[in-house]
């Protein structure tokens, strides 16, 4: 068989495990490397120190995989219905969760596909090297992706496909394969749109394809520990775990399809839970509800903290002051510090 029907086999094959994209890139990313290392030295990965840690080997395959020739590069759907989104967006007293936490944690599933196709792969062509990853080792997947034709990087970071939006997971093969590279999809659509930036509620993107992760509301819930800095919390509004507002209003979005996965599926019904509903889960109720979800990683402390911003934000009522107040008490400073914020910010409301 010829390496392009060999490619055409094993493109459709990717079909069958759910992947939506799928392209081939070289394993260089020089010009990546640059913005990276910029990016680093001007602090602008907050407390991600993994970033600066392992700056050369996200943009240098062959440094976290010895042999590294070629890149395979897929992409999964998780796309949701935006009004949806909007509307518990809307509503203060519901939590917003970002559209990619709302269900299983896709590491997991799609590390298992990725392997379904590398073992696909090797039952055509025999053995050869590889490893799989999604997030799960430093990597400029995005810029890799964007390379194997998938999409092209808006100004708010993300990959944006032309026909499919943004709401992608995206994971990688890393061979030894010297494998034709796809050709790269058109760049440059954001044109002179700026919606993200406009929208973003703390003024993240601090210019095109330029994020100050310290800024931004997804770090800031997920990855930020210990107190939120004052200046972001009304801006938080109710996200109490990531924040979508950019891919939301992003006009190629009108083109993404909603998923077909059934592991996506919101659980606990966190599209639409109430703020003092996930608020009295307990620890234990916390690590039992969020098993095998990304939520976990945020930890039950982070998660009572973005939840105290979130309902401080919201309209005042006894049922919000008692539950706040009940956290004043709470052994862990952040949660007094945040609970006790807070309080003040609906005790003023009522005072208006
Ligand atoms: S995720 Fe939210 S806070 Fe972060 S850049 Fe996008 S709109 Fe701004
Ligand atoms: S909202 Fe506009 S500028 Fe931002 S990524 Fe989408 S097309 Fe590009």
């Amino acid at each position: 068989m010829d390496c392009t029907a060999l490619l055409d086999k094993i493109k459709t094959h990717s079909r069958t495990l759910g992947f939506t994209g799928f392209g081939i890139a070289e394993a260089r990313l020089d010009a990546d490397q640059a913005h990276l290392q910029d990016w680093l030295a001007k602090g602008q990965h907050g407390q991600m120190a993994y970033m600066a840690r392992h700056g050369d080997m996200r943009a240098q395959p062959e440094l976290l995989q010895p042999g590294t020739l070629s890149v395979i590069s897929v992409r999964m759907d998780y796309g949701t219905d935006p009004e949806q989104a909007w509307t518990t967006l809307a509503s203060s007293d519901k939590a917003y969760v970002a559209r990619y936490a709302l269900g299983r944690d896709y590491h997991k599933l799609m590390r298992q596909r990725l392997k379904q196709l590398a073992q696909f792969i090797e039952s055509e062509i025999g053995f050869f090297g590889y490893r799989v990853l999604v997030d799960s080792a430093p990597s400029l997947e995005r810029a890799l992706a964007r390379n194997a034709g998938l999409g092209w990087i808006g100004k708010h970071t993300c990959l944006i496909d032309k026909d499919e939006g943004s709401w992608f997971f995206l994971g990688e093969i890393y061979t030894d394969l010297d494998l034709p590279g796809t050709s790269l999809a058109p760049q440059g659509y954001c044109g002179t749109c700026t919606r993200c930036i406009d929208i973003c509620p703390t003024a993240a993107i601090i210019a095109p394809n330029r994020l100050d992760a310290r800024r931004c509301i997804s770090y800031l819930t997920i990855e930020h520990q210990g107190s939120i800095p004052e200046e972001f919390r009304k801006a938080i509004g109710n996200r109490i775990f990531g924040c979508d507002d950019c891919q939301l209003v992003c006009p190629w979005n009108k083109f993404a399809k909603v998923h077909a996965e059934p592991d996506f599926t919101a659980r606990n019904r966190l599209d639409e839970a109430s703020l003092l509903d996930l608020f009295a889960w307990s620890e234990a109720e916390f690590l039992r509800r969020t098993e095998g979800s990304a939520i976990r990683r945020t930890g039950y402390i982070n998660w009572l903290r973005n939840l105290a911003v979130a309902i401080g934000n919201a309209e005042p009522s006894s049922e919000h002051m008692d539950a706040l107040r009940e956290k004043c008490n709470h052994d862990d400073p952040v949660i007094r510090e945040h609970a006790q914020w807070a309080l003040q910010q609906l005790t003023a409301k009522l005072k208006i």
